[in-house]
């Protein structure tokens, strides 16, 4: 390749292929991941006090851009693609980390309408941009339960309205087991998990031990191929590993030890190729970290569901060329006062260039780092604190909390979350 560079001085010249020859040319790409959109179709806003809550039954002091106990208005919903097209028109795709079902919608038959509506709706925005999707617990019926036996016309269908984004290649395991990889620009292979047969509210694969469907031995094929083509990896899904807590006294893993080892065995054998995990669920911006230091972060919701802001879709860069995730952005709006404008916009929230994070990468040893001021550095956590719920107000967090807190970031299993908090 010959690089003909006008105007400069010779010396310039020389610096400049010399930079190119050492550090290759940065290429800047983006991508968008929106999470858990939980859209209800039949949402009505009300500001009468007669009645619970009703979100769509138009009862109860329901804002009409949307209510913390609430599934996402559809017009809220189209906004925030509006707003993301604004901001971004032409990323190289968008992840889709799942839940996009309301949580009070009840019937199998609205679920495919409601899939539907809700990928046509991005689509007409972004159309011709790859859309990648990962099943949420709730995308479901009956919710979270999954089994290949019972859900294989199913994902079929889902495949089949989103004919653009499947090739017959990647519906042989999307189509059976609802996991499939999509290669970009030869460089970046997104491999994106079926995480609900590990979900603990998955009564139809409890009990199933092992690599259930194979779908951990294909993650490390996966990782080998990506190797073998010099390529970097994410790992999408919907649900995290890690603990799910409620309160202070019940603490589960969706992911059994097995699985954890396995994700830490194959960083093991093939260091550096995986350079993020990406899911949604937690509806709070999450962090998580494996046993080499790569990133589980999981994105915050669109819905303002569980008493959060919404987060609208998380921005990233990267460079395909040096192969390196450079940075992400992050949104928030204020619901009460979009409910008071009648009109909802996200503004930004924080970027991991800016203070306290200062990152000049999302590589592992800036998470590392990261962790570490989180744990000593009391300014650094209350300003992370805060953000979690995309600003919603947040209870004073003590000693204990912030420990936990810690012990959730630095831990996979139980045994090492106990340990931690010791
Ligand atoms: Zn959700």
């Amino acid at each position: 390749m010959i690089f003909i560079i006008p105007k400069v001085n010779l010396g310039l010249k020389i610096v400049c292929v010399f930079a190119f020859l050492i550090s290759g040319i940065m290429t800047s790409h983006t991508f968008w991941q929106i999470s858990d959109t939980h859209v209800n179709y039949c949402y009505r806003g009300s500001t009468s006090n007669t009645a619970a809550n009703g979100c769509s039954r138009g009862t109860g002091n329901t804002g009409n851009i949307g209510d913390y106990k609430c599934d996402t208005p559809y017009w809220t919903f189209r906004s925030g693609i509006k707003q993301m097209k604004e901001i971004d028109p032409n990323p190289d795709f968008i992840l889709f980390s799942g839940d996009l079902f309301g949580h009070k919608d009840t019937t199998s038959f609205a679920l495919l309408k409601v899939f539907e509506k809700t990928i046509v709706t991005i689509k007409k925005h972004f159309p011709n941009i790859p859309l990648i999707y990962s099943l949420g617990n709730t995308d479901l019926w009956p919710r979270n339960n999954f089994s290949s036996e019972t859900h294989e016309d199913y994902l079929t269908e889902i495949s089949t309205i989103m004919s653009d984004d499947f090739d017959d290649e990647q519906k042989k395991t999307w189509n059976k087991y609802g996991y499939y990889s999509t290669i970009i620009q030869n460089k970046l292979r997104v491999v994106t998990l079926n995480t609900i047969i590990y979900y603990v509210n998955n009564k139809l694969t409890k009990g199933l031990g092992g690599d259930v469907y194979g779908q951990l031995a294909w993650l490390k094929n996966q990782v080998k191929l990506a190797k073998e083509n010099d390529q970097m990896v994410i790992v999408h899904g919907h649900v995290p590993a890690g603990i799910r807590k409620n309160g202070y006294s019940s603490y589960k893993t969706h992911f059994n030890n097995y699985v954890v080892d396995k994700f830490n065995s194959i960083e093991s054998e093939y260091p550096g190729i995986i350079k993020l995990y990406v899911f949604g669920h937690k509806h709070r911006d999450t962090l998580r970290i494996t046993h080499a230091g790569t990133p589980m972060l999981c994105a915050p919701s669109f819905s303002f569901y569980y008493n959060v802001n919404s987060a609208l879709a998380r921005h990233f860069q990267y460079d395909l060329n040096n192969k390196v995730f450079t940075s992400y952005q992050n949104y928030w709006s204020d619901l009460n006062e979009a409910n008071e404008d009648e009109k909802i916009i996200w503004k930004p929230l924080y970027n991991t260039t800016q203070s306290p994070m200062n990152f000049n990468n999302l590589n592992n040893e800036n998470w590392v780092d990261f962790i570490y001021e989180l744990e000593h550095n009391n300014d650094t956590f209350q300003i992370w604190y805060e953000r979690r719920k995309a600003m919603y107000p947040m209870p004073i967090c003590d000693e204990l909390c912030k420990k936990d807190l810690i012990c959730l970031i630095k831990t996979l299993t139980k045994t090492e979350y106990f340990d931690c908090m010791e």
